[in-house]
């Protein structure tokens, strides 16, 4: 927190009305983080990006300097070596980071929300000493690893396997669409102890990298945020003490679940960011471009694109403060959550899909971010629960509350 604000009040700069007017109602903490993010992001991620999503290129040097600044453990207590924020905190700062670089972006909320989150839900102090401190900066990050070939969506029919061997758990099976999984230093996996109770017999365990018997498999070439890696982790007869099952046997599907509810609150903020970004490079292009003897920002089909990205934008941007608001408050937040990743995800795609069109030609080529924009857009509407899964969760939720 503190390193958060000296390097904020160091950097301070005069920044477009439109940010802080969205912020305004907020207290000081978060216009300043907001301020800090966004310096970051124009000087160190902005210039940068392009490279990394062209060399796939993991961006480590400013990975390193967001864990100076406390931006890898936004909501890790501070006496855990994290800054001691909230998830609107973390949710401003995300959507600031991702508006520079979406691989960044998901490098940040991976190891926010899906790593360090459920080892502050329901690790021990030693498994917090461990696995925890280490990872608020930014040297060390975490993994997720949930995903198997057989199964995403339906993430309760996990084939993995964790088998009690006395002193120790034997680990065999695949996971696979792993972020971070080339970089990270530990990963929280979820592995079947009883089959027979189907997702109730799934456990998830701490597994530190790298260890004998986990193999990496090849570094996936993606369409987009091609800055961040995605592998598949490899068990087989893969040894961990014991004490590294996190919360009880059985608990696995529960914390995986309250685990992506909190993510997708991350994911919604880093859709967010890329549909600002597109937002930022149409106006921008749009005010110098001129077509029929002056700028085509001044045309009524460009402001309406305009209007319509900035309109959805905001509302997205609305459902996932509150969302944050939500969970900051200790209150039910699984279908706002699940609202604010379908909506932000949905405007990132619109919104860099419109963006191409205000540019016409240079959208289309990577002279431009516009293409960066609309290839990195794609996957937040499919990580963390498809859109298809948010409609799921979101109808049952509601229906719900009808009492039926
Ligand atoms: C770049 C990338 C990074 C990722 N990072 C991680 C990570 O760090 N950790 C991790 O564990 N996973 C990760 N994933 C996996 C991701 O969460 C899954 O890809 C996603 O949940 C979808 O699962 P699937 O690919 O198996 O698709 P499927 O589950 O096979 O779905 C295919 C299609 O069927 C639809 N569908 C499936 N079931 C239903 C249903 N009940 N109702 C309606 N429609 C349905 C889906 O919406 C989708 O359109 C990542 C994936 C990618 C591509």
């Amino acid at each position: 927190m503190i390193r958060i604000l000296l390097k904020s009040i160091a950097n301070r700069r005069v920044f477009p009305k439109r940010s802080i007017a969205t912020l305004t109602a907020l207290p000081d903490t978060y216009q300043m983080l907001f301020k800090t993010c966004r310096d970051f992001a124009e000087q160190e991620l902005k210039p940068n990006a392009a490279k990394y999503d062209r060399e796939h290129l993991y961006p480590e040097e400013a990975i390193k300097k967001m864990g100076e600044l406390g931006l890898m453990a936004i909501a890790t207590p501070e006496e855990l070596g994290g800054s001691g924020l909230d998830y609107l905190a973390y949710a401003i700062a995300l959507e600031e980071i991702s508006r520079g670089c979406a691989s960044a972006g998901v490098i940040m909320s991976v190891n926010n929300s899906l790593y360090l989150g459920p080892l502050l839900y329901c690790g021990t102090d030693k498994q917090k000493a461990e696995f925890v401190t280490p990872f608020c900066m930014g040297d060390s990050v975490g993994c997720f690893a949930l995903s198997e070939p057989g199964n995403g969506s339906d993430a309760g029919a996990a084939s993995t396997t964790a088998k009690d061997a006395g002193d120790k758990w034997v680990i065999n099976g695949t996971k696979c669409w792993i972020t971070n999984g080339y970089e990270s230093k530990a990963t929280i996996i979820f592995a079947t102890t009883d089959k027979s109770m189907k997702h109730k017999g799934i456990s998830a365990f701490i597994v530190p990298k790298p260890i004998k018997g986990l193999e990496l498999g090849k570094k996936e070439d993606k369409l987009g945020i091609r800055g961040s890696s995605t592998c598949s982790l490899i068990f087989e007869d893969c040894s961990i003490p014991k004490e590294n099952i996190l919360g009880q046997p059985g608990m696995g599907f529960k914390i995986a679940m309250m685990t992506l509810d909190a993510g997708r609150i991350g994911i919604a903020s880093q859709a967010l960011g890329i549909a600002q970004a597109s937002l930022d490079v149409a106006v921008d292009y749009a005010s110098k471009r001129i077509a029929f003897g002056k700028p085509i920002i001044k045309l009524q089909a460009i402001q309406n694109k305009i209007a319509d990205i900035a309109v959805k934008l905001e509302s997205a941007r609305l459902l996932t403060w509150r969302a944050a608001w939500l969970k900051d408050n200790k209150q039910p937040f699984t279908k706002e959550a699940a609202m604010a990743k379908l909506a932000a995800s949905e405007v990132a795609t619109f919104a860099s899909h419109q963006c191409i069109q205000v540019l016409g030609g240079m959208g289309y080529v990577t002279d431009m971010p516009a293409e960066r924009h609309y290839r990195d857009a794609r996957i937040t509407e499919i990580y963390e629960g498809t859109s298809e899964i948010q409609r799921l969760v979101i109808g049952l939720q509601v229906v719900k509350e009808y009492g039926l």
